[in-house]
């Protein structure tokens, strides 16, 4: 955008640009949009984020982003608090909850680890995860993604809690529904593979 006489419209530009997944065309086009809105809709939508950012933030427990000290699921006397299952980030536990059929806890390491990207084990939240092994966790469920940073997470994390009696499962991967074997990559055919059950 090169406007001289509209600098705040080139720097809302800018910060959309910032967003994942926003290209420069994408600001561009975005910032013009703000301009077409009406006053009200601008400030409920300046309201809105800065609400966003301010309220929420990590349950105290499970690191599941809440507006309370603890989210939903941890305040809820009816879940099983014996079984832990380990997320990458707080989407992936919507995508159990839509099952219906887990009724342990969760806990949000807020990523994996992944040398290349510079994200150490210390920048996730596996001390928290450490903390909760009280004497009242029975098992913990890798339920990170199969890719080579979902299982080295897993494997590093599993290292850390067997030592101390609790037992570490992981979720069983195998081919996608109507998948074919010549196209699946080496993870999922080896995870399928090792998950194989007799039949
Ligand atoms: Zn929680």
């Amino acid at each position: 955008m090169d406007n001289s006489n509209a600098l705040p419209l080139v720097l809302l530009a800018e910060q959309f640009a910032k967003l994942p997944g926003i290209g420069r065309k994408s600001a561009e086009r975005l910032a013009y949009h703000v301009m077409s809105m009406s006053d009200e809709q601008v400030h409920e939508f300046a309201e809105a984020l800065v609400n966003a950012h301010t309220k929420v933030h990590t349950c105290a427990i499970c690191q599941n982003l809440t507006e309370n000290e603890l989210c939903y699921i941890c305040s809820d006397p009816a879940r099983d608090k014996s079984t832990i299952c380990v997320v990458e980030t707080p989407k992936d536990i919507s995508a159990f909850e839509r099952t219906r059929e887990y009724k342990g806890v969760y806990h949000v390491l807020h990523g994996l680890i992944s040398p290349i990207d510079n994200v150490t084990p210390d920048k996730l939240k596996i001390k928290e995860l450490l903390a909760r092994m009280n004497g009242d966790v029975s098992e913990v469920i890798m339920a990170t993604n199969p890719t080579v940073e979902g299982e080295a997470t897993a494997m590093y994390i599993s290292k850390l809690i067997k030592p101390l009696g609790v037992k570490v499962t992981r979720l069983a991967f195998g081919l996608p529904v109507g998948g074919i074997l010549e196209y699946a990559d080496e993870i999922t055919l080896y995870k399928a593979l090792e998950n194989r059950n007799e039949i």
